[in-house]
């Protein structure tokens, strides 16, 4: 199932600009078996684990992070791009090649001291995700583990996420 995966995901040279290979994972969506296959992959590590938050990261993180919580019976947490949330939220701005991006969280969203994984579809230089787990940090929870389909190894993304255990299903 890992080598139908891996053949699934469609890189798409020079988007979103020349020299950046796109690993496309709708690819894997649009197959019925190839999603599901994806998130039971996902899952693995935290089968079993009870009071589960999971938090995904807008877009795509979204799109594994909700099935994951509906697959481990966890409560899902949007993190989500600047001014999207309604509620009081607790924001971080993180460096981008050009200029800057901001992920905010509602405040209430997760218990001190509560059992989380973050969720993304891909990591690539870390940033986003260390930001994510910078922003945990500030509210006091635990994070059990950062959840990828696919990592990037050459970037060495997983150096920017401290100690946080890191499990990716696809490495590039
Ligand atoms: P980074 O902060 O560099 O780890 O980038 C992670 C975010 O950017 C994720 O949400 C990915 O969806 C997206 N991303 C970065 N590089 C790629 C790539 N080569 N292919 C697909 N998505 C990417």
């Amino acid at each position: 199932m890992l080598e139908q995966l891996r053949s699934a995901i469609r890189d798409v040279p020079d988007y979103p600009k020349p020299g950046i290979v796109f690993k496309d994972i709708s690819t894997i969506l649009n197959n019925p078996e190839l999603y599901r296959a994806s998130i039971e992959l996902m899952v693995e590590p935290f089968k079993g684990r009870e009071n589960l938050y999971i938090a995904g990261i807008e877009a795509r993180g979204f799109i594994f992070g909700a099935a994951m919580a509906d697959r481990l019976g966890a409560a899902f947490v949007p993190v989500r791009k600047a001014g999207k949330l309604p509620w009081k939220t607790r924001a971080v701005s993180y460096a981008l090649e050009y200029g800057e991006d901001t992920l905010e969280i509602h405040v209430d969203a997760i218990p001190e001291g509560a059992d989380v994984v973050v969720v993304d579809d891909l990591l690539a230089t870390g940033g986003t995700v260390g930001a994510v787990l910078e922003l945990l940090e500030t509210s006091k929870v635990n994070v059990i583990g950062v959840s990828f389909l696919v990592e990037l190894e050459f970037l060495e993304g997983r150096k920017k996420l401290g100690g946080a255990p890191v499990h990716s299903v696809l490495k590039f």
